[in-house]
């Protein structure tokens, strides 16, 4: 029997400007990609990742496929990916022709491992993505030593991690390209929507002309390359903008939900342990993520089962990119492997309360003991 309470996994939280600025965009007629919100959505997101240069486009996953483009990446190029990611990552390299190469992850963050990063360098290697992981950022001092060393680009896939740090200083900021996703269940939402942050001026107006189907800027309807239509619309922008305003009370809102869970799930740790914050870095708290330990006998899956009817909505960790058909590989990717099968993400949004909080930590320690 399913339960009568129902808390979801994720879920927008629209309570800023969001309604005015969209009413706003149909009052005037300016729906399409071009107005006045796109702009100021992109000019606030670059003052707040720090940065000279934000463009809006799409979604996230055409924000990782325009600045491989820009940098010429195509057959025959090797473009390092963590294994352990959502597939948008690989599939970004996919599109260009490339071949994405994975790397296992480290066993604390969860990402991209600086180490095994350097052991899959080859002559063809061209550049990293690197994945910010449910918003625990990547070990970026690390990885940007590396790619400096082999002369590779570095993009950060901080699609999870909107306002993440590395030893002070945000995501999107460190390598030479970010990537952001504004996806219904992401830190901040725009429906359907990504972002680009870069430094690289000639890179930024590369990926503008790309994202306009290549047409010249001084010239209308004149085409110099193939382009793409990866525009994001005046509409998304308005939301993305009443969303950003706020984006301090939302960051704040999932640290102190992570910090509950953190409290509430720590006589446990024989059992289950979080995600944690390394002491160099600031999580974003996209999901918190928890990890099965060797005492509790349930498996993974039936525990997500059990809670489902519970009313309570968990999700799977992702599948690692060489376990899936597109990607598959057999070389050795323990760390991904062992994360992937004992993990699972509990509900994560701005507006879960204490109670739902306590229900699912109850919930969890119940299914364990019964079935222990
Ligand atoms: C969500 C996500 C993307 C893709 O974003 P979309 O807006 O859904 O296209 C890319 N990379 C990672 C790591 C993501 O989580």
């Amino acid at each position: 029997m399913k339960a009568v309470r129902s808390i979801p996994l994720a879920g927008p939280v629209l309570n800023g400007n969001e309604r005015k600025y969209v009413m706003d965009c149909i009052d005037t007629g300016w729906i399409s990609s071009n107005g006045k919100y796109v702009n100021e959505f992109e000019q606030k997101f670059a003052q707040f990742c720090g940065v000279d240069h934000a463009l809006s486009c799409a979604n996230g996953t055409v924000a990782l496929h325009l600045p491989l483009l820009a940098y010429g990446v195509g057959a025959g190029d090797e473009i390092l990916v963590p294994t352990f990611t959502y597939i948008a990552t690989a599939n970004a390299v996919k599109y260009c022709g490339a071949t994405p190469v994975l790397v296992d992850c480290e066993p604390d963050t969860w990402n991209m491992d600086p180490q095994k990063l350097e052991e899959k360098i080859t002559a063809n290697t061209k550049g990293i993505i690197v994945v910010h992981l449910y918003g625990h950022p990547a070990n970026m001092e690390q990885i940007m030593k590396v790619a400096k060393k082999h002369n590779l680009f570095v993009i950060e896939d901080a699609a999870e991690a909107h306002g993440a740090e590395c030893n002070g200083q945000i995501v999107g900021s460190i390598g030479d390209v970010g990537t952001f996703s504004f996806f219904g269940n992401k830190i901040i939402s725009t429906g359907e929507g990504g972002m680009i942050t870069t430094n690289n001026k000639e890179l930024a107006d590369k990926m503008r002309l790309l994202r306009g189907q290549g047409m010249d800027p001084k010239r209308r309807y004149w085409f110099e390359v193939v382009g793409y239509n990866y525009r994001m619309t005046n509409m998304q922008a308005a939301i993305g903008l009443g969303q950003l305003e706020n984006i301090e009370w939302h960051l704040d809102k999932r640290r102190s939900v992570a910090n509950n869970y953190i409290e509430l799930f720590a006589p446990y740790s024989e059992w289950f342990t979080i995600q944690p914050e390394l002491s160099w870095a600031k999580h974003s708290y996209w999901m918190v993520s928890i990890l099965l330990q060797a005492k509790v006998k349930i498996s993974r899956d039936d525990l997500m089962k059990l809670l489902d009817e519970d009313g309570i909505e968990t999700r799977p960790l992702f599948y690692p990119m060489h376990q899936m058909p597109p990607y598959y590989d057999t070389d050795n990717y323990p760390v991904a492997d062992d994360v992937s099968a004992r993990g699972f993400n509990v509900p994560t949004n701005a507006l879960l309360s204490e109670m739902d909080m306590n229900y699912i930590c109850e919930r969890i320690v119940f299914h364990c003991k019964a079935n222990g």
